[in-house]
């Protein structure tokens, strides 16, 4: 059966998956999304005695229709290899009775890697498949872990260019460290004097830009975008959720059948959406937990029915998930509005105007599903400690927001289902936030001996990814203002 994807703003508008892939983003600015959600074709048994990759394949097959089984075992088999550090690609560890699902062993430690790693191939499968001659120019905005993961993911690959735009000071120094000495001689990494939700504004601008459009053409290229509102990120994330639950269930903590419910550091919206989607094809997810740091535009929204963006933007040691536009709630908003096109359209244009909308009752009634809350920062840096002095398991910011959500539903619901976290970032990629929870005496020392120090409390091995920047030489160093990025993008294609 082929799936068929529409824009969330406009009904008319009709594509295969390698189309919206392209794409990335539909023509009237809406997001794409499937018209139904695929049930699983197989059984939690069969899948629990499989790999990875076999699991890949039989969920992503049944997203990307129009791709044939060589095409995309082909993809799936070049993306999880060995750029990960373990041949298990998402482990799972028990601490302090949660199940922490480690999507971080992928090439640049935070859990981007699980959709960026397999997305190139994807998006040149795509291309070959429409007959497109055009070279793909990825154009993307980055809280900090996207950007590095898609350019790993896309550097010295044929026929591609990418270009990053990433808040100057709004990353940590080591995904700032990382992104700036990424070689390959179709990147372009800039810094811009504004916060992410300016970076994915002005990217989201230019992909609307039909004079840009037209430029482009001419020159040979074409954008498309390596964001989490691209499909090809969305349906590698369903993955993990469905290869988790059929690994607890491999290993006896979850009865065939059992509810799990799922705890997600949120930002835009991607990853708890794909967990959204794995409990629609009928994995036994119970509630889909929502955790925000203090940038809590989710939580309340959660909580009232009503998105507000109108407030400060909050700079968090979580920095991936200081965000106020989350664009994969779109997503959500047309599905629960029974893929009303003209009703999310109608969200999403109050959105961009004065910045608030409210959904219906029946369409908040849909949102059962949904536990928000949030944790401020002095209760991230508590949790940090806590399961440290507990456990010696050392988990990041992001992961850590989580952990003290979870704390709060239990507390708020007595709720004892077993619960799976999904632990974004590798510890190592936010050293000094993570080393000052535990202590604040080693904030004076520097970036590397902390990653040494983290080292030794933790008895994890420093990755690739944090070795490889130790010396590695800055190449990259443009910075412009928000209203340059047009100009910046053309210079860099010469047009
Ligand atoms: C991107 C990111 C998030 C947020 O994920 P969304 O899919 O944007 O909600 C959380 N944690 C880390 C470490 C990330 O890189």
């Amino acid at each position: 059966m082929n799936l068929i994807y529409k824009s969330t703003r406009n009904n008319e508008e009709t594509v295969t998956a390698s189309e919206a892939i392209l794409k990335g983003l539909a023509n009237d600015g809406g997001l794409f999304a499937p018209t139904t959600i695929p049930a699983l074709d197989v059984s939690v048994e069969a899948l629990s005695k499989m790999s990875y990759q076999e699991v890949a394949y039989e969920v992503m097959k049944l997203y990307l229709t129009d791709f044939t089984e060589e095409e995309l075992k082909n993809c799936i088999n070049k993306a999880y290899d060995k750029k990960f550090d373990t041949t298990e690609i998402a482990p799972i560890k028990k601490a302090d009775g949660a199940y922490y699902l480690e999507l971080f062993h992928g090439s640049t430690i935070a859990f981007k890697d699980m959709a960026l790693s397999i997305l190139p191939y994807l998006l040149t499968t795509s291309a070959k498949k429409n007959n497109v001659k055009n070279e793909i120019v990825i154009l993307t905005a980055t809280s900090g872990d996207t950007g590095k993961a898609a350019l790993a993911g896309f550097a010295d690959v044929e026929g591609t260019k990418i270009i990053v735009f990433y808040p100057k000071n709004g990353v940590s120094p080591i995904q700032e460290k990382q992104m700036v000495t990424q070689k390959g001689a179709n990147t372009h990494v800039i810094g811009i004097t504004g916060n992410f939700d300016d970076a994915q504004t002005g990217v989201k601008n230019m992909f609307a830009d039909k004079e840009l459009a037209k430029e482009m053409e001419a020159a040979g290229y074409q954008f498309s975008s390596a964001n989490s509102i691209n499909i090809g990120r969305l349906v590698p994330q369903i993955v993990y959720y469905v290869y988790a639950y059929s690994r607890l269930v491999a290993k006896g903590e979850l009865n065939n059948g059992e509810t799990m419910n799922v705890v997600v550091p949120t930002g835009n919206f991607g990853n708890i959406l794909a967990a959204y989607y794995a409990k629609n094809m009928g994995l036994p997810i119970g509630k889909l937990i929502c955790a925000s740091n203090e940038n809590k535009v989710l939580y309340d929204f959660l909580t009232t029915g009503t998105y507000d963006r109108n407030r400060e933007f909050v700079l968090t040691n979580s920095p991936s998930m200081d965000i106020l536009i989350s664009s994969n709630l779109e997503r959500l908003l047309y599905k629960i509005a029974g893929n009303d096109a003209a009703k999310t359209a109608e969200l999403m244009k109050a959105l961009s105007g004065n910045g608030v909308y409210t959904i219906t009752e029946d369409m908040k009634k849909a949102l059962t599903d949904f536990y928000g809350n949030f944790a401020t920062e002095a209760e991230t840096a508590e949790v940090i400690k806590e399961l440290y002095d507990k456990e010696k398991y050392i988990i990041d910011t992001h992961t850590a927001v989580a952990a003290k959500v979870y704390q709060k539903y239990v507390k708020d619901t007595a709720d004892t289902t077993k619960t799976l976290i999904a632990s974004t970032a590798s510890p190592y990629k936010f050293t000094r936030s993570v080393m000052n929870a535990i202590d604040s005496a080693y904030d004076s020392k520097g970036d590397f001996e902390l990653v040494d120090e983290l080292n030794r409390l933790s008895g994890v091995k420093v990755p690739n990814a944090i070795e490889e920047i130790r010396n590695a030489d800055i190449l990259h160093n443009t910075v412009c203002d928000k209203e340059e990025m047009v100009s910046k993008v053309k210079e860099f294609l010469n047009i």
